[in-house]
């Protein structure tokens, strides 16, 4: 037996439980407006009546705003809807007459069009805000009108309607609590936030709203610096230019059209609090989700953007999607485009990089300790002064392995000091100097952290300099005098005793002008947090 339906529940569910925001109600009617008019435009194109010749003139969406009466009302010049089609697509729920368009189009071998609809109760999401709901619409090629009415209870009415133009209005009469919806200063937010890309002009109390294009879709030679600029501006609500633009466009495993600007600056190393991300989660131009979190890994929120895949499970509140592999996998394929794509920009300026670098480098370790995918590709972005550079040099771990010395074996080595003079002068750095082996030079425990945590480069260990057993023979050169067996033997006794807290003292051959170092003791950051712990101030 079919399984009946409680209709009236079921439109309730539809209307009040969907949805976590009611403001989406106008997404849903602006993307039902939208899908008309390029329904009309296919009519138009491929000549099937219906769209008129006159298509491409007056396509538009036009909401008015009567705070007075509380009303909203939403018109569109576009296909409209004959009586059957009014019966079928409004009066039944969960059915699309956009998903049948688009089918249609597919089994005949057509390109997709660019239509948004597909589960068929966008539209009842209405009834969150609306006591009451006005549909006129005319079919375009048609000279009747119909008017739907209905109160969301679980019935319309249907009549003839006069005086009204081709396409479809529709005049909300909202609840006395939902005052906000017909405000125009609200409304033109909501249209800002959700259907800014919209590819038809829209206006609210004839001001036209929507005037950015959507980039990403657009092929990137056709997109200017300048178009750049401003759509960074608006994504980022920044005033300056983009340090870096991405435009990203794949066509398979997935679809995607993405557009990602690395700012100038960024407020977390001022100590403010960890920034939310900066890309939007977008389904043919329309906002699926603001500021997502799962598109990308977290340490990349220092990008701005935008994210467009048609090829999205949507849920069918349009507010999440269905298929967390599917997500995974479009996170998986944009995080290491982005890695890639700053490895490509360090090697076609370094300047340029090294700026970056400074600037967005505490992002880069943060992403080697918590990316656990891309962490060997992130360290290739890596960059450290060295003990054979220049104060302020900073040079990558690949510039580091290309000049190694053989007697390093497969050992990278590094310091952790407060400052590059004190690194130069410590100790630990006598046996390093004597070789002509080079150290990076880390100057803070985070950079600490990265290297301990990465353990490895290209085959190669990551060494702490204060570990390091590299012995130097000669080290007789000055012609000291040098101990017998006894003596040293007696002094190492002596001084074990002497020295609180040694365990062993051992003869070494890795000093120069020293006469004694510390090995084998915790890292110096673990010391001065030990100190911190030990003062009460941690
Ligand atoms: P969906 O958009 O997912 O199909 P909706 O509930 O939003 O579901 O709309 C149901 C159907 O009603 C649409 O598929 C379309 O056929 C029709 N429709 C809704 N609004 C309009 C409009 N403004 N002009 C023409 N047809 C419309
Ligand atoms: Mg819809």
């Amino acid at each position: 037996m079919e399984f009946q339906a409680e209709t009236k529940r079921l439109l309730s569910i539809v209307a009040n439980s969907l949805y976590t925001d009611k403001e989406v109600f106008v997404r849903e009617l602006v993307s039902n407006a939208s899908d008309a008019l390029e329904k009309r435009r296919y009519a138009a194109l491929t000549g099937g009546g219906g769209g008129g010749e006159e298509a491409g003139s007056n396509m538009e969406i036009s909401i008015t705003t009567n705070k007075d009466a509380n009303t909203l009302t939403i018109a569109d010049t576009g296909i409209g809807m004959s009586r059957e089609e009014l019966i079928d697509n409004l009066g039944t729920i969960a059915r699309s007459g956009t998903k049948a368009f688009a089918q249609n189009l597919q089994e005949k071998g057509e390109a997709a069009a660019n239509v948004i609809g597909q589960f068929g109760v966008g539209f009842y999401a209405v009834f969150m805000v609306a006591d009451e709901v006005t549909v006129y619409s005319r079919k375009h090629g048609s000279d009747v009108a119909h008017c739907w009415r209905s109160t969301g209870d679980g019935s319309y009415a249907l009549s003839e309607a006069t005086n009204v133009e081709p396409g479809t209005t529709i005049v909300l009469k909202l609840k006395s609590t939902e005052t906000n919806f017909s405000q125009r200063f609200h409304i033109e937010q909501n249209i800002r936030k959700y259907s800014n890309f919209v590819g038809f002009p829209i206006t609210v109390d004839g001001t036209r709203v929507n005037t950015l294009e959507a980039l990403w879709t657009k092929s990137k030679n056709e997109v200017t610096v300048e178009q750049h600029a401003d759509f960074y501006r608006y994504v980022a609500q920044a005033f300056d230019d983009p340090r870096y633009t991405l435009h990203f466009q794949a066509d398979s495993p997935l679809s995607i059209r993405a557009l990602f600007y690395v700012p100038q600056s960024h407020m977390e190393k001022w100590g403010m609090a960890r920034q939310d991300r900066g890309v939007h989660l977008y389904s043919r131009k329309v906002l699926i989700q603001s500021r997502c979190e799962t598109l990308l890994p977290e340490w990349m929120r220092f990008l701005k953007g935008v994210v467009d895949s048609e090829d999205l499970p949507l849920n069918i509140s349009r507010e999440t999607m269905q298929d967390s592999l599917l997500m995974r996998k479009l996170s998986t394929v944009l995080a290491k485009r982005v890695v890639k794509f700053l490895q490509e920009r360090a090697k076609i300026d370094q300047a340029a990089f090294i700026s970056f670098y400074q600037e967005f480098g505490q992002y880069l370790k943060e992403g080697v300790y918590t990316d656990f995918d891309n962490k060997h590709e992130i360290a290739k972005l890596l960059r450290f002064e060295s003990s054979r550079g220049t104060p302020g040099e900073l040079i990558s771990l690949d510039d580091y392995v290309g000049r190694m010395k053989p007697e390093q074996g497969d050992e990278i080595f590094w310091l952790l000091a407060p400052s590059r003079d004190s690194a130069l002068s410590s100790a630990y750095m006598e046996s390093f100097k004597a070789k002509g082996v080079e150290v990076l030079l880390l100057y803070s425990t985070v950079d600490e952290f990265v290297m301990t945590n990465l353990m490895q480069y290209s085959g190669k260990s990551l060494i702490s300099a204060e570990a390091a057993k590299l012995a130097v023979e000669d080290s007789s050169a000055s012609g000291a005098a040098k101990l017998s067996v006894e003596e040293a033997k007696g002094l190492q006794e002596w001084m074990t005793k002497a020295v609180d807290g040694v365990k062993e003292v051992k003869l070494s051959s890795r000093l120069v002008d020293s006469p004694a170092i510390v090995v084998g003791h915790e890292s110096a950051s673990m010391r001065r947090m030990m100190t911190m712990v030990e003062s009460g101030r941690a």
